[in-house]
This record gives C-alpha cells, sequence and structure tokens, in this order.
C-alpha cells in the first residue's frame, strides 16, 4: 500500500506561516487552539502531557495564540463567567472549569458513551440519553460563549476532536467569520453507522460550519463526504470540497504523526536504562512480542489474547520461547462500559496463563498500568514483534513508536490491524484481520519467523515515511490548509477547482 500524504489544499489567501515570514503583511491573526484538556504548564496533569500536546504548543509558540478549554477540574457550582487566563510567553492558556453535572453528562456521558462507540462502529455498546446528549450542546454553546470574547476576525481557529464538534457553529452564531478549521482524532464511520448518533443532522451541520474538517485517513474524509451529501447538507465538488449553505467547506485526511527522531533517540538511551535492562534480562533466549494499549474496547485487547493462543496452539514449538507483554494503564474507568473491560480482559490474561503457562514459563506478562515513554521505548525496541491489534482506532500512535525505536541493524516486525488508521501509511507492516484468530496468529508466527532482510526492507520503507510525515508536519499542513481559505469561505470568491492540489 502506498504511503498517503496529508492532503493539501490550495486557494486564494496567503498561508498564516507564509504571512507571517512576510511580516503579517495582510494582518495576520493568532492561532486559536480548542481542545476539551488543556494542558496548562505547572498544573496537574500538564507534566505528562503526552506528544499530540507537545506539538500543538510548539505551533502556538511559533504562530502566538490562545489555547482554550477545560481545566480539568470539576465543581458542584461554577460562575457562568470565569475564566482562568495563564500567560506563557507567546501562549495565553484560557481555560474555564465545569460542574460535576456537566462532567458526566458532557463528557463522561454523550462524548464518551455515544460519539466514542458509535464512531468506533460499536453500536452495541452506544448508550443514548436525551439529557446527556442536551448537556453535551450545552456545554458547547458556554465554551463558545466564553471564547468568543477573546478572539477576534483575523484569528485562525483550530478545534480539536469529538467533544467540541458543535463549537464552530455555536461560534459562527456568535458572529465569528474568520477562519475556523476542525480535526478529527478519532475514526468518522460510514453513514450507515453514523446516522444512528442522536442529533445526526445538527452534528454534520456542526462539522460543515468549518471551513476545513481534517481526517486521519481518506477513509474517514470519504464516510464524512457521504454522509453530508446522503443528507442532502451539501453538494459535492470533487476532490473533497463541498457546498453546504452557500459555503466552501474542505475535507481532506491529514494523518497525524509522532517525533520520530526523539522517539528513536529515546528507544536508545531507553534500552539502556536499568528499568528496561532488568525487564530484558528475564527474558533470557525468549523473543518478545509487545502490545501497549490504553484499556479501551476498541483496542480489541480480548481478540488479541485469543490470537496469542491461537499462535501457542498452532505452534507448540514456540512454547517456552516466546512472552508477550501487554501493557495496558486503565482508563475511563467511570464510564461503566471500561469498568467491564477491565475485569474481562484480566480474567483471560489468567485463562490463558492458566492453559498454556508452565512452571517456568509465562506466556502472557499484563501490566494494568501506566509505563513511561522514557522506559516504553525500551521495551519497544527490545521487542522482535509489535502486535497493534484494534478493532478500530483512529491512528494509532503506538504503531508509529514501535516502527521508530526500532534498530537499523536489527528491526523488529509489525503485526498491525488493517482497522488502524496507521495501515493506510505503515506498508512494511504484516496487516491482519483482528476479529480473525486463526489469521492473526498466523501473522504473529510470520514476524516471528521473518528473516533479517525483509524485516530491515519493511522497517526503511515505514521508517523513511514516519521521518518525512512527523507531528510537526501534522500540524502545519493543518494549519497552511486552514489559513490558505478565505475567511467565512464565501464561494463566489474562490475557485473550487483550485482547491484539490
Ligand atoms: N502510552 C504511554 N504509556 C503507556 C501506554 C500508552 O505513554 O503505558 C502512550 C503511547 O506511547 C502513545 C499513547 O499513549 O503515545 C497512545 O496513543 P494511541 O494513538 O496509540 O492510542 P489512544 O490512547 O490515543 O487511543
Amino acid at each position: 500500500m502506498a504511503p498517503r500524504r496529508a492532503s493539501r489544499v490550495g486557494g486564494g489567501e496567503p498561508s498564516l506561516a507564509e504571512d507571517q515570514r512576510h511580516g503579517g503583511s495582510s494582518g495576520g491573526g493568532r492561532l486559536v487552539v480548542v481542545s476539551n484538556r488543556v494542558p496548562v504548564p505547572g498544573r496537574r496533569g500538564a507534566s505528562g502531557a503526552g506528544g499530540l500536546a507537545v506539538a500543538l504548543e510548539a505551533a502556538l509558540r511559533e504562530h502566538g495564540g490562545i489555547w482554550f478549554g477545560w481545566s480539568g477540574d470539576a465543581r458542584s457550582a461554577i460562575d457562568a463567567d470565569a475564566l482562568d487566563r495563564h500567560q506563557h510567553g507567546r501562549i495565553t492558556f484560557a481555560v474555564t472549569d465545569l460542574t460535576k453535572r456537566d462532567v458526566d453528562e458532557y463528557y463522561l456521558g454523550f462524548s464518551n458513551r455515544a460519539l466514542w462507540p458509535v464512531c468506533h462502529y460499536r453500536l452495541d455498546l452506544a448508550h443514548f440519553s436525551e439529557q446527556e446528549t442536551a448537556a453535551y450542546f450545552r456545554v458547547n454553546s458556554v465554551f463558545a460563549r466564553k471564547l468568543i470574547r477573546l478572539i477576534e476576525p483575523r484569528d485562525i481557529v483550530w478545534v480539536h476532536d469529538y467533544h467540541l464538534i458543535p463549537m464552530g457553529a455555536e461560534l459562527r452564531t456568535r458572529g465569528f467569520g474568520g477562519r475556523m478549521g476542525f480535526f478529527l482524532h478519532i475514526p468518522w464511520p460510514s453513514p450507515e453507522i453514523a446516522s444512528a448518533l442522536p442529533r445526526y443532522r445538527q452534528l454534520l451541520t456542526g462539522l460543515a460550519a468549518y471551513d476545513v474538517v481534517g481526517f486521519q485517513t481518506p477513509r474517514d474524509a470519504d464516510n464524512f463526504g457521504r454522509c453530508l451529501v446522503e443528507e442532502g447538507l451539501a453538494t459535492d465538488l470533487g476532490g473533497g470540497v463541498f457546498e453546504a449553505e452557500g459555503r466552501r467547506v474542505v475535507t481532506g485526511a491529514f494523518p497525524i504523526g509522532i517525533d520520530t527522531n526523539a522517539f528513536r533517540e529515546a528507544a536508545i538511551k531507553a534500552e539502556k536504562a536499568p528499568a528496561a535492562r532488568r525487564f530484558i534480562s528475564t527474558l533470557g533466549q525468549q523473543k518478545l512480542v509487545i502490545g501497549v494499549d490504553r484499556l479501551d474496547y476498541s483496542k480489541g485487547i480480548e481478540e488479541r489474547i485469543k490470537s496469542f493462543c491461537a499462535f501457542l496452539a498452532a505452534h507448540p514449538e514456540q512454547r517456552g520461547c516466546v512472552t508477550y507483554l501487554q501493557v495496558t494503564p486503565k482508563s475511563r474507568s467511570d464510564v461503566p462500559e471500561y469498568k467491564q473491560i477491565q475485569q474481562e480482559v484480566a480474567a483471560r490474561v489468567g485463562e490463558a496463563n492458566g492453559a498454556y503457562g508452565e512452571v517456568e514459563w509465562t506466556p502472557i506478562r499484563y501490566l494494568n498500568q501506566n509505563v513511561p515513554h522514557s522506559t516504553l521505548a525500551g521495551l519497544y525496541r527490545a521487542a522482535q514483534v509489535g502486535l497493534v491489534t484494534p478493532l478500530r482506532d483512529g491512528m494509532n500512535l503506538v504503531a508509529k513508536e514501535y516502527v521508530a525505536s526500532q534498530s537499523a541493524e536489527d528491526p523488529g516486525a509489525l503485526v498491525l490491524s488493517q482497522y488502524a488508521g496507521a495501515a493506510f501509511e505503515l506498508d512494511g507492516a504484516v496487516l491482519v484481520n483482528p476479529y480473525d484468530a486463526v489469521e492473526a496468529a498466523s501473522g504473529i508466527a510470520r514476524a516471528l519467523a521473518m528473516p533479517l532482510e525483509e524485516r530491515q526492507e519493511r522497517w526503511t520503507s515505514m521508517m523513511r515515511h514516519l521521518e518525512t510525515h512527523t507531528v510537526s508536519d501534522w500540524w502545519r499542513s493543518f494549519i497552511d490548509t486552514l489559513s490558505r481559505q478565505g475567511s467565512a469561505a464565501a464561494l463566489p470568491s474562490q475557485d473550487a477547482a483550485g482547491a484539490t492540489g
């Protein structure tokens, strides 16, 4: 599969980056990032901020601007107009608290029990409640009311992820006519699945209020386009451009990357660090298969354990020769579906070890806790196989981190789900259907037996891609595309044919 580039879209306006290089000749505005959580420096939760937070902060530092969102604090009551502002260099962090009820209904409720499962094709796990749906739109409206006071017409606004779909429409209703983009970090499903969402048309209209709507893969972008057209909300102008209510909406794939060099260097360092060395020494001559996932039903951890058991059943000669390490920090423990999966995964690990283990060998080692990148990178590097088999995933950064951590001399092999967004880019992976234990088991066997030359060839191809599609390439590409759109993207002044570049 050929690696795909983030689509770039041409247009009449100079990009924000170009505008700044030329001294802001068109009076270029600031960048305004909006996300559910905001890693305010020095505050709880900010120190362990992941690669995405670091990348967005770099974008904000370069352009100057505002990072707006929820503080992460829940109170029994809040002042409706309160907003905490913290200035750090060229960045203003502006955060608001939420009430406990808002957190329950908007965040744990509609965002994580309706949007998350539906976008991951799990209608069976979706929980719909009119009260939670209303809270989702209400909180977005409150956020917009607070943000509109901070922004100016020439600013460009970049809204992130499924918690905040209606933000754009709310800002437009309040009179903001500047450029607005939205990036969805998770999958967008086909119309047959998406249309099960409560207030489906309102959600689509909300997305169509942005000038640019970015997705992880061309499949997600295509699904969204089909949703718009099938609902009669937009006309397809070709090349990912749509006309909705007299405005232009540009859609496309902007696959997120990692800080590839930083990860490679972290892996080289981590391999020599005491924590990784101690673990590696316990393996003796055994090969290592590694899985790293938040505890989430979309990750297919139970199916993966079943696949590993199918591998051991089909290859009895491998028993005692391979250890599978599954690193799985707890997540969203306040959501009932997650409590259940925690018990189920632990039970499956116990059953597998009981069935296949021997006195001196435990087939699966299971860690139900977070491992920091400084150790994780060394574990990736020590593993002959990276086992990344989500049932559905927007991108899956673990797959990219595993590749970036390998040594060029003796790289491991990646077994990757055909349903991870990363499968569109990582052309050297062994692709498997995660639902099919027999196929996934033969993928594991193939990866473990892969000759050095083939592993190097596959790894080189994937690494070349990761080096040229880093997380900073991702945000630059999105911001460039967004800043090239005309303010409020009025159709008559735009040449749609030029928008497919
Ligand atoms: N991660 C980590 N420690 C762990 C498990 C995961 O730091 O113990 C990180 C992992 O390195 C990656 C992120 O969490 O950067 C997971 O991102 P991914 O896109 O794979 O999945 P998500 O959790 O966003 O659905």
